[in-house]
């Protein structure tokens, strides 16, 4: 089917238990959500598979490093100076935009109406916008209205630092500032010597960490998409001055292979270069996911050059270098980072999954189903047993089944409704098999494993039902 809209994958991950508004009962938190029972198990095992891509790798080690961090930590990284967005009230409907959004946004009117060169005359303006009054000339010449009240009555252009902020210890002053680390890679570069010394490992190599990170976005959107709360899944790889650009295009097409390799199709996917460059960057581009709404970003691969190794050894003192062993050269690593989202990641799972077909005659049912066709990696419930009937000792074939299923992956044991109903409910949540032990089963201990995707039944003896999904758990080289 065509791509699905936002409105009902939110529909779906609310019910299926995939997704809850924060603190729903007190009316929700802007930007903050909830992992139910089923969206824990889809995270996981994303990380999870993350993790394994770049932890089973010889040159990469894996850090856990602590949320909150010494302020001069983000002294340094240029976030409490840099780290802004432009923000814009309006004085009649009190609403509150990012001033590039607003603009953007705008600009996207335009060209749904077919105004492309006015559209393009703005967006030429936009890309050359830096200061906050920039942006205020923009939405002053092209005199944009406020989308709720209609009305152009705007405030001056301020610049808002994203990071939240909070105080370590009783006494709330200026000393005792600090922050929510809004990026986990910061972790990363102080720990680099740590890792190095401790791991014995030589350049080139890499520390992944998964991590929450928290920014206080102007405007949240889209569901987890831009989100204050979120988690990211970053990898920083040290290499030699000068071969940066290798490894830069190396990580580039291992990242949008792990895409591919996880079921999203190369058609939804996307490789845009930055088109403004950080001054301190070599190279940046991004990795795009096509959602229901356009195109956003899942992950930016980024060559920083020693920017950030180079910063913390001005204001920590300590020298963040690395001796090659052979040659004795003494130098400040160049970095490449790939810098992931794995609740936005999430999101793009679920909807490249999402999917609604009318079925053919399954075991007496015509009807339409939604199935959420995630790679069986992915899926949060692996299997689940189903006795045909609850009589003739079908049910206490089906739990020993079960029982014994569930020692290896996350299974399920269903009995209640008719078969059509149950294969109905773990179509929604991505089940990719469905064991049922039927009046067979009691004579010559075989039981169907019905396939999710093609809906298409085998018999396989019950002593190798494990091996069966196991083999099919695994994530195939592309
Ligand atoms: P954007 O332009 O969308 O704000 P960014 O370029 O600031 O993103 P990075 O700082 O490169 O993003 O962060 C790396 C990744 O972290 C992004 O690709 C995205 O997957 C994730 N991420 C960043 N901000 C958010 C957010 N507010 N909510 C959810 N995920 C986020």
């Amino acid at each position: 089917m065509a791509a699905p809209s936002l409105d009902v994958v939110v529909a779906l991950a609310k019910r299926r238990g995939f997704v809850f508004q924060s603190s729903e009962i007190y009316g929700g938190l802007n930007g903050c959500w909830d992992f139910g029972p089923m969206g824990v198990e889809l995270l996981r095992n994303l990380k999870e598979a993350w993790w394994q891509a770049m932890t089973s790798r010889e040159d990469i080690e894996g850090l856990d490093a602590a949320i909150l961090m010494h302020p001069r930590v983000w002294e340094a990284s240029g976030h409490v100076e840099q780290f802004t967005d432009p923000m814009i009230d309006n004085k009649v409907s009190k609403a509150r935009y990012r001033a590039d959004t607003l603009i953007e946004d705008f600009i996207a009117g335009l060209r749904s109406k077919g105004k492309h060169q006015e559209a393009d005359y703005w967006e030429e303006r936009l890309r050359a916008a830096s200061q906050p009054q920039d942006y205020y000339r923009i939405i002053l010449d092209a005199q944009i209205p406020d989308p709720v009240s209609g009305t152009r009555e705007w405030t001056e252009v301020r610049n808002f630092n994203l990071m939240f902020k909070t105080f370590i210890g009783p006494v709330e002053d200026d000393s005792s500032v600090v922050y929510l680390r809004p990026e986990t890679a910061q972790g990363i570069y102080v720990n680099f010597l740590n890792v190095l010394q401790t791991s014995r490992q030589k350049i080139p190599f890499g520390i992944a960490q998964i991590g929450k990170a928290f920014r206080n976005e102007v405007n949240t959107r889209n569901f987890l998409f831009r989100t204050r709360e979120f988690e990211q899944m970053e990898m920083q790889y040290f290499v030699k001055p000068g071969t940066e650009q290798e490894w830069f295009d190396y990580w580039l097409q291992e990242r949008y292979r792990w895409y591919l390799q996880l079921g999203i199709p190369a058609e939804r996917l996307r490789i845009r270069p930055h088109e403004k460059l950080a001054h301190y960057a070599a190279a940046a581009v991004d990795i795009e996911f096509l959602f229901p709404f356009g195109w956003g970003e899942l992950e930016g691969i980024h060559s920083r050059t020693d920017f950030d190794l180079r910063r913390h050894m001005e204001f920590s003192g300590k020298r963040l270098e690395y001796t090659d062993p052979i040659t004795r050269e003494r130098y400040i690593p160049y970095v490449v980072e790939t810098s992931a989202g794995a609740t936005r990641s999430f999101l793009a799972f679920l909807c490249n999954a999402y999917d609604e077909e009318l079925i053919p005659e399954e075991r007496g049912t015509t009807e339409k189903r939604i199935v959420l066709r995630l790679h069986p990696f992915l899926a949060p419930v692996k299997v689940a047993v189903f006795p045909l009937v609850n009589r003739e000792g079908m049910p206490e074939r089906a739990r020993k089944l079960y029982e014994e299923l569930r020692r290896h992956f996350r299974a399920a044991y269903d009995d209640s409704g008719a078969i059509g109903r149950r294969y109905r409910r773990h179509d929604e949540i991505g089940t990719p098999f469905c064991v049922t032990i039927d009046g067979q089963t009691l004579q010559d201990d075989t039981v169907t494993i019905r396939d999710r995707d093609s809906m298409e039944q085998v018999r396989v003896h019950i002593s190798n039902v494990v091996q069966y999904i196991r083999d099919h758990l695994v994530l195939q080289p592309v």
